[in-house]
């Protein structure tokens, strides 16, 4: 496993420029991947290849993608409450541009501002839009993932909306500009050696004579300013169920740290807290837990060189996993994870020859890009 001192470099993170878009990406998924078996990664992200024909449905991340449309259209409405109407507009039309959609979007959005209705039903039609912009159907064998669960979870998350909160608005005469609401990022971290240190785990450097660029990509789903007027970054999460465990994994995310650090670079703005938006699908008949959770994180300099050491040796081990991912480290506590079988293990189970032979001729490309719309984290 790679061994860098991230006190040992200098750091520095920008937009990634278009010269540099054939770099290949990294992702949160893809650096939590690694740690959680190295095989793994270098398989299914560092090769983008999945056992079998590839035709399975993944319906944790097609409701997740559903509900992020809403989210999204929810935010807009926000938005404009804010002020920004035109912003508003335009990003309309960046978020759901198929078939015209946008249209009906902008239309709620001015309903709402020309009648009385008032913010509720606005937020109630935009949280249902959202869903049936994606085009979800149900799957006959998932009792809890359905249409009906998830409308009855966003109706809740509406009539909740914490409107208070004002949307960060990169540039206030410009609707174009980007706005927080499902920002793309796509940035370089930049990493070098600081002069004089040398690496005594390796004996080249592992950044190079010319350091080390990294291209990270994501998406953030909020960045707006509290009532304190401090910026916010804001993450939602959909989950088959919130306990304490779910709420206490927040608390060290490395997700959430890095997603602070790109926060502050695209508002140039200080920003040391993020508040978690936990949404059930379905919602919770009797629970201890609400199945709606606002969980506030901060992130302090020492926890953000914690996730730079953590993204730094990732990275590097990540690449590993991708140069040789038949060679690559087993993590065979893995492989019953979430209590189900690893869906790599009649690679992993079978002999050197044969491996070659599934990894060459048996599997099916299926690329992961948490930019692509089609889906998210
Ligand atoms: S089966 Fe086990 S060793 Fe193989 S990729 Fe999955 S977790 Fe890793």
């Amino acid at each position: 496993m790679a061994q860098i001192n991230v006190a040992d470099t200098i750091i520095a993170i920008r937009k990634t420029r278009d010269d540099e878009k054939h770099l290949p990406i990294i992702d949160n998924t893809r650096l939590t991947a690694v740690n959680t078996c190295p095989r793994w990664a270098g398989v299914r992200y560092g090769h983008n290849k999945i056992m079998g024909s590839g035709t399975s449905r993944a319906l944790a991340l097609e409701v997740g993608t559903a509900l992020h449309h809403s989210f999204g259209a929810i935010r807009l409405h926000q938005l404009a409450r804010n002020g920004y109407v035109d912003h508003a507009m335009h990003h309309a039309r960046r978020l759901f541009p198929r078939d015209g959609a946008y249209e009906e979007v902008r239309s709620i959005i001015n309903t709402a501002r020309s009648t009385n209705e008032g913010d509720l039903t606005a937020l109630r039609e935009l949280g249902l839009f959202g869903i049936e912009y994606s085009r979800y159907e149900d799957d006959e064998k998932d009792k809890k993932r359905t249409r009906v669960n998830m409308e009855e979870a966003i109706i809740k998350y509406a009539n909740r909306y914490n409107l208070s909160n004002r949307i960060w608005v990169s540039k206030q005469d410009k609707p174009e500009a980007t706005v927080g609401i499902e920002i793309p990022f796509d940035v370089i971290i930049d990493i070098r050696a600081r002069p004089g240190v040398s690496f005594p785990n390796y004996t080249t450097s592992p950044l190079g004579d010319e350091g080390k660029q990294i291209r990270f990509v994501g998406r953030l789903d909020g960045l707006v300013f509290d009532s304190g007027d401090n910026l916010l970054l804001e993450e939602n999460k959909t989950t088959a169920q919130i306990n304490a465990t779910w709420i206490t994994q927040w608390e060290m995310s490395h997700q959430l740290t890095g997603y602070i650090v790109v926060a502050r670079q695209f508002a140039m703005l200080s920003c040391e807290a993020a508040e978690v938006i936990g949404l059930a699908i379905p919602q919770p008949k009797t629970s201890p837990y609400d199945g709606l959770v606002r969980v506030p994180a901060t992130r302090s300099a020492s926890r953000v060189n914690q996730w730079l050491q953590w993204f730094v040796n990732s990275v590097l081990d990540f690449e590993d996993a991708t140069a040789a991912p038949l060679e690559a480290a087993t993590f065979t506590h893995s492989c019953t994870r979430y209590f189900r079988e690893c869906s790599m293990l009649p690679l992993c189970a079978s002999d050197r020859e044969e491996q070659e032979d599934i990894f060459n001729n048996q599997m099916t490309i299926q690329e992961w890009n948490p930019l692509s719309e089609d889906v998210a984290e």
